[in-house]
């Protein structure tokens, strides 16, 4: 198991900046309240094993509004404007993603030929579901690669990042939207008031903006600590997004809970008197955090002990393993697996590779740690003894996809949310 060790040398550009204050209330009042193993961004792969920049991994709660948000903002364009995992590969998030499209035109029905825009678009697979439905759709993504298999799959798509000036831009070419969705994008934005500033402009008086993002509920709770990676910016809770609504001229009028992503939070938001009702949930949620404590920075004191305790039980069996001649691979290489690396200090040393379905990925190293990505036949081909499914959150799936590694007298990890070997 090695130790991480940070470098120390800034990047020519000024990648990374401190937060000195909330990013949903401006309070400077900004209480750390874990710290990870410092990481480079979580979806920095790299085709030679030269040392890359880690960056620090600071989880923060506002003790204005209670906001969970990182210390350490590494370039927005750096981070999520790198090649993302097209929709169209993952049949997992696919379905989910189409089925949430589904709910929303049953829920919302905004009319044929209404405008439906959604912030990070990634391949248009979202927005394909209202075009075949008959509304008129834009997308907007940053990452270049998705961007233009959208466009290729004729989805309207603007390449970059969503602002005020897009949105006048798009208002000019379109109209105004009867529904805008921002999903993991939400939580990616260094100024979430900044998509505000947009969706202001863009929005039907009688539209309505949906976002999901990961719920810091679950984050605690489940004691989920690589959900924290340096995408996401923020970790919200409905407290202090409703206070941050209603600040910048909006109504959050219903919220859910979604097992998006090992939990997530699923908002809508309309303009002053706009059509929705609201339905109660969003008091609901707000009382239920109230009572766990999960704005309170001194009720979330035991946080870091948790995931400490979490990782030594990890640590303790793959050592185990590996002082009895045991060979492990890891499963998935999403930006959750830097941080769970990261955290446990599994480099080459301890996982002899990682399996990644993506094609993009294989025949490259891992950020920062450098374990090679391989495709999956190479469990058949190598066969280790053990398989860390580090996308733990799709661990049913792996496992039955990969029976035969099973039968041949593999054996699975399952790292959380509570060590589970099989
Ligand atoms: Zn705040």
């Amino acid at each position: 198991v090695a130790t991480i060790t940070p470098v120390s040398q800034p990047d020519p550009a000024d990648a990374c900046r401190r937060r000195l204050r909330c990013a949903l209330c401006g309070d400077d009042r900004l209480r750390p309240i874990l710290s990870l193993a410092p990481t480079p961004p979580g979806n920095a792969f790299v085709r030679t094993a030269a040392t890359q920049r880690l960056y620090p991994l600071d989880l923060a709660v506002c003790e204005g509004c209670g906001h969970g948000q990182l210390l350490d903002i590494v370039d927005r364009l750096q981070v999520i404007g790198r090649a993302t995992d097209a929709l169209g590969d993952r049949p997992d998030i696919l379905s989910q993603a189409k089925a949430n499209a589904r709910s929303l035109l049953e829920r919302f029905g905004p009319p044929t030929g209404g405008l439906v825009v959604e912030i990070g678009s990634n391949d248009g697979s979202f927005l394909k579901v209202f075009d075949d439905a008959g509304r008129r759709v834009q997308g907007i993504e940053p990452a270049v690669n998705v961007a233009g298999q959208a466009i290729a799959n004729g989805v309207r798509t603007f390449p970059g990042l969503f602002s005020a000036p897009v949105a006048d831009r798009i208002l000019d070419e379109r109209g105004r939207a009867i529904l805008i969705s921002a999903q993991q994008l939400f939580a990616q934005t260094e100024d979430p008031a900044e998509i505000l500033d947009g969706v202001r402009i863009l929005l039907a008086p009688d539209g309505v903006f949906v976002f999901e993002v990961t719920y810091f509920s679950d984050v605690v709770e489940g004691g989920l600590f690589d959900s924290i990676h340096h995408l996401n910016l923020h970790y919200f809770a409905v407290t202090p997004l409703r206070r941050f609504f209603d600040k910048n001229g909006f109504e959050l009028f219903a919220v859910e809970r979604t097992a998006a992503r090992g939990g997530s939070l699923r908002g809508s938001v309309q303009l002053p008197g706009g059509p929705f009702t609201a339905d109660g949930s969003v008091e609901t949620l707000v009382a239920f955090e109230t009572r766990i404590g999960l704005t309170d920075p001194v009720r979330l004191a035991p946080f870091p002990a948790r995931v400490e305790m979490l990782c030594a039980e990890v640590r303790g069996r793959l050592e185990e393993i590996k002082g009895s001649g045991g060979r492990i691979a890891g499963y998935g290489s999403e930006a959750n697996t830097t941080t769970l690396l990261h955290q446990l200090g599994l480099d080459g040393g301890t996982l002899d590779f990682l399996i990644d379905d993506n094609a993009d990925r294989q025949g490259l190293l891992s950020p920062g740690l450098h374990v090679p990505v391989l495709s999956p036949e190479a469990l058949l081909e190598r066969r280790p003894d053990w398989l860390l499914i580090s996308a733990w959150n799709h661990a049913e799936e792996v496992m039955a996809r990969h029976e035969a590694f099973q039968r041949a007298g593999g054996h699975f990890l399952v790292p959380l949310p509570s060590l589970v070997i099989i």
